[in-house]
C-alpha cells in the first residue's frame, strides 16, 4: 500500500483519537498475523478503535457482541432446514475467515466455553478454523485478523479468559483517555466548543475520583459524549448531566445524590 492509498483510507475511517501508540501496535499485529486482545472498561473507545483500524487497513469488519448463550455454532455456522433439504449457512466468524475480514468478538468472556475450541486453532500459528459439521479446515488468509475484547472490571472467577486462550493474543490495555484527548473526543463527537468540553472532562475526572460509593463502573467517555450531545441539542447542562451521567450510572438514590453533588460542585 503506498502512502496516498493509506491516506485515502484513513480519511474514510471513523474518527478515532489515539490514547497511546495503539494504532501502530494494531498495524504491527495485523501485518504479523497476530490476534489482538483489548481490555478496558465499557465506553472507553475499544469498538471505535477497531472500526477505525479496519477502515484504515481497508479490511471489512465483522463484529459479534458476545452473550452468555453464544455458542461455537453461532460463530461458525449451522445447517439450516430449507424446503426439503438442508443448507449450510456460515456464521460470522467463518464469513470473516473466508473473506479475509477483521473479526471483532466484543465481550468474549460472556460466550459459552465451547467457543474456545474454534478460537484456539485460529488464534495460534495454525490460523485454521475447524468446521466440525462439514469437516472443513478453513485456513485463514493473511488479511484475516481476530480481535477480542473484554472488560476486566466485570470479571468474576467463572467468567475470565483461561491462560491458554489469553496467551494466544497480543494484549492492549485501554483506560479512559487523558484530559486533552477526551476533550478532543467530546468536541468532535458532539460538536461543542472547547470551554464546554473542558468543563465536561473536568466533571468526568471529579466523578472518577469518587471511590467510596457502590458504583460498578464510573463515567465513561461514551456517557460524556451523550451528555455533550444533549447540551448541543439545547438541553440545560445540569439536566443533560443528570440524564446522561448520574441516572445512567446508578439506580441507588443515595449514590445518585452524591454524584449530583459533584455535578453541582464542578459545573
Ligand atoms: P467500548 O467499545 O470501549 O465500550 P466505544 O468504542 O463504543 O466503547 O466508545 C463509545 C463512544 O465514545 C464512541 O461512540 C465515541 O463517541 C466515543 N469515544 C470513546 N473513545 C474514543 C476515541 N478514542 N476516539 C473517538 N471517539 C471515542
Amino acid at each position: 500500500m503506498d502512502h496516498s492509498e493509506l491516506l485515502k483510507m484513513t480519511m474514510g475511517a471513523p474518527f478515532y483519537a489515539e490514547q497511546a501508540g495503539e494504532v501502530a501496535l494494531f498495524e504491527h499485529a495485523f501485518r504479523q498475523r497476530l490476534p489482538l486482545l483489548i481490555k478496558g472498561p465499557t465506553g472507553c473507545g475499544k469498538t471505535r478503535f477497531v472500526e477505525h483500524m479496519a477502515a484504515r487497513l481497508g479490511r471489512p469488519l465483522i463484529t459479534v457482541s458476545c452473550h452468555d448463550d453464544l455458542s461455537a455454532a453461532d460463530l461458525v455456522g449451522r445447517h439450516l432446514i430449507g424446503a426439503g433439504n438442508t443448507v449450510w449457512a456460515d456464521g460470522p466468524l467463518t464469513r470473516a475467515v473466508r473473506s479475509g475480514a477483521i473479526c471483532y468478538l466484543d465481550e468474549v468472556v460472556e460466550a459459552r466455553k465451547d467457543t474456545t475450541v474454534v478460537l484456539h486453532p485460529l488464534a495460534d500459528d495454525r490460523r485454521v478454523l475447524p468446521i466440525e459439521r462439514t469437516g472443513e479446515q478453513l485456513v485463514a488468509p493473511p488479511e484475516f485478523m481476530l480481535v477480542i475484547s473484554y472488560n476486566p472490571g466485570y470479571q468474576n472467577l467463572l467468567k475470565s479468559l483461561k491462560p491458554s486462550t489469553r496467551q494466544r493474543f497480543v494484549a492492549l490495555t485501554f483506560g479512559y483517555p487523558n484530559a486533552a484527548v477526551e476533550q478532543s473526543i467530546v468536541m468532535t463527537e458532539a460538536g461543542i466548543d472547547t470551554a464546554l468540553a473542558a468543563r465536561l472532562v473536568q466533571l468526568a475526572q471529579a466523578l472518577r475520583r469518587l471511590t467510596d460509593h457502590d458504583l460498578e463502573e464510573t463515567v465513561s467517555t461514551r456517557l460524556l459524549v451523550m451528555a455533550a450531545r444533549l447540551v448541543a441539542a439545547g438541553l440545560p447542562l445540569r439536566d443533560a448531566c443528570r440524564a446522561a451521567i448520574v441516572d445512567a450510572l446508578t439506580d441507588d438514590a443515595e449514590t445518585a445524590a452524591a454524584l449530583a453533588d459533584v455535578v453541582d460542585a464542578v459545573l
